[in-house]
C-alpha cells in the first residue's frame, strides 16, 4: 500500500468509502457480489456502498451481509447528483432529490445525521465540484452547510493517465485543511475492484472523519491484481467478460488521451 496523505499503521482498520453497484447504470456488479469479492478479498473493515441517488442498495448489501454473519462492516450511503456536481453522502437512510444545489444537499445530508464528502473534484470529465463551489460551501454560514470530507484519491480519476484532479485536489485540501473535513481516499469502483483506494481509521470510520483523523492510502498493482483474482474465482461468468471490456475501454480512452 502506498500512503497518499497521513500515516498507516496496523492500528489502523481499512475502510472503501466509495463503491458502485450494478443497480448504477455505469456499474457492473450486484450489491451481494461486491460484498462477497470484499469479504474474500480480507483487506478492508467497513465498505460504503453509494450507487447514483439512491440509498437502498446499500441497505440490501448491509441485509446480505448481516445474514451471512459477516464482519465487514456495510455503510449506507449514496452519491448524489447536485446541481454543482457530485456529492457523497454517508450514513443516510433514505433518497436525497438529485439536481438541487450543493448547499441544500449538504443541509439533507446533514439533517439524516449523514456525512457530506466532496469526490473527485475538479475532475472535469464527470460532474464535479469546482473550486469556486467549493469555496462557496467553506464561507457559508449556515452551521448546517459544511463538508465533512474531501476525497483527494480516486482510483477511478487515478487511472485516467493526464488527468491533474488529484494532484489539484491534494493540494487544495493542505491549503484549506481544517476547512474540508477529513482526507477521504476511495476506489469510486464500477467493475470489480473494491479497495484500491482507501482511507485508514480508528476503531469508528464515522467519528474517525468527524474528527478528521484518516490517513489516504492507495494499492500497488499486485495488490489490486489479488482482489482481481479473487473476483475472478467468484464470479467467472460475470467477470472475465467485463475484464475484456475494462481492457478495451482503457485502450479506447488512452488513445485519445
Ligand atoms: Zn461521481
Ligand atoms: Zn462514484
Amino acid at each position: 500500500m502506498k500512503e497518499i496523505l497521513g500515516a498507516y499503521s496496523r492500528d489502523q482498520k481499512l475502510a472503501d468509502p466509495h463503491v458502485h453497484t450494478n443497480k448504477s447504470r455505469d456499474a457492473y456488479l450486484a450489491p451481494e457480489q461486491i460484498v462477497e469479492i470484499t469479504v474474500a478479498s480480507e483487506l478492508l473493515h467497513t465498505i460504503a456502498i453509494t450507487d447514483h441517488d439512491k440509498v437502498s442498495p446499500s441497505i440490501e448489501a448491509f441485509e446480505y451481509a448481516q445474514r451471512h454473519g459477516y464482519s465487514l462492516e456495510v455503510v449506507s450511503g449514496s452519491e448524489i447528483s447536485t446541481l454543482d456536481g457530485h456529492l457523497l453522502a454517508l450514513y443516510i437512510e433514505y433518497d436525497i432529490p438529485s439536481h438541487q444545489s450543493v448547499e441544500q444537499t449538504i443541509k439533507e445530508i446533514h439533517k439524516q445525521d449523514g456525512l457530506a464528502i466532496a469526490v473527485h473534484p475538479f475532475f472535469k470529465r464527470i460532474r464535479s465540484l469546482n473550486q469556486q463551489r467549493i469555496l462557496d460551501v467553506i464561507k457559508n454560514d449556515d452551521p448546517e452547510i459544511y463538508l465533512d470530507g474531501f476525497e483527494i484519491f480516486n482510483a477511478g480519476v487515478n487511472s485516467y493517465p493526464k488527468t491533474t484532479a488529484i494532484k489539484e485536489a491534494g493540494e487544495f485540501y493542505l491549503q484549506h485543511k481544517g476547512f474540508l473535513g477529513a482526507p477521504i481516499g476511495s476506489s469510486d469502483n464500477h467493475y470489480f475492484t473494491p479497495g484500491r483506494g482507501l482511507t485508514a481509521y480508528k476503531k469508528d470510520l464515522k467519528e474517525s472523519i468527524k474528527s478528521r483523523e484518516t490517513a489516504v492510502l492507495m494499492l500497488e498493482d499486485h495488490e489490486s491484481a489479488q482482489i482481481r483474482h479473487h473476483a475472478i474465482n467468484l464470479f467467472p461468468k460475470e467477470i472475465n467478460p467485463l475484464v475484456a471490456k475494462l481492457e478495451k475501454y482503457r485502450e479506447l480512452r488512452n488513445k485519445r488521451e
